[in-house]
């Protein structure tokens, strides 16, 4: 009798090449507003980014100049220095978000007043292209795409980085916004305008 041969096991169909991504496990790009309009508020930026940097899961890679910049959402409060920061961590958002909030808090952030004066406020705008939508994090942050005083910062250091719900780029939500609320915010009116701070070429690294 002649033995049927065993048919080889068929090979799985090819899976389909995963969409090209980010490995998981791989550090992740993160920008990161940073605000203050109490007490020496460059002093608090730089401050921030030192905490940051000193953090041994956080690399600052990139920093904007600082801004100085008209309060926004109606309470009566001083005028905001405001900056952004890239920076590449192996850390999951909700641990990133646990160290900002840190920070906030060595550098004496006052929680009471919710829109109210604040030393430091530190927000996770972009973190890769994730998206997160959890009670205590939302990323891209909700009204970054909104905020001249984080979009003029952040398209300074980041003009390509793509907002993975909007899907358009920093600098298209730059020009977008700037189109809404018209000359309001420019260089050379004092609601915002660049002041000492530096760009990441000034930038020393500790
Ligand atoms: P704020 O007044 O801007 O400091 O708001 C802080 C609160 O916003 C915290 O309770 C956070 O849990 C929450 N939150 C939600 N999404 C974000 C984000 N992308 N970055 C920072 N804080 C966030």
């Amino acid at each position: 009798m002649v033995k049927k041969k065993k048919r080889a096991a068929k090979k799985p169909a090819r899976k389909a090449k995963k969409k090209a991504g980010k490995k998981k496990g791989g550090p992740a790009k993160v920008y990161l507003s940073l605000g203050s309009n109490v007490g020496d508020r460059e002093e608090y930026i730089e401050q921030a980014i030192f905490l940051l940097e000193k953090n041994p899961e956080v690399q600052v890679i990139k920093r904007s100049a600082n801004y100085e910049t008209e309060p926004e959402g109606g309470a009566e409060q001083p005028p905001f220095i405001n900056a952004a920061v890239a920076v590449i961590t192996k850390l999951p958002p909700e641990k990133l978000l646990d160290v900002c909030q840190e920070i906030e808090t060595a550098l004496g952030r006052d929680r009471e007043m919710e829109w109210g004066p604040r030393t430091i406020d530190i927000d996770i705008l972009l973190y890769d292209d994730q998206i997160i939508s959890e009670d205590k994090l939302q990323v891209p942050h909700p009204l970054m795409h909104e905020r001249m005083f984080v979009l003029k910062p952040l398209k300074e250091i980041a003009p390509g980085a793509v907002h993975p719900v909007l899907e358009k780029s920093v600098e298209d939500l730059y020009e977008e916004r700037k189109a809404e609320v018209g000359e309001k915010y420019d260089d050379e009116l004092p609601g915002f305008k660049e002041i000492k701070g530096g760009s990441y070429d000034d930038y020393e690294r500790w």
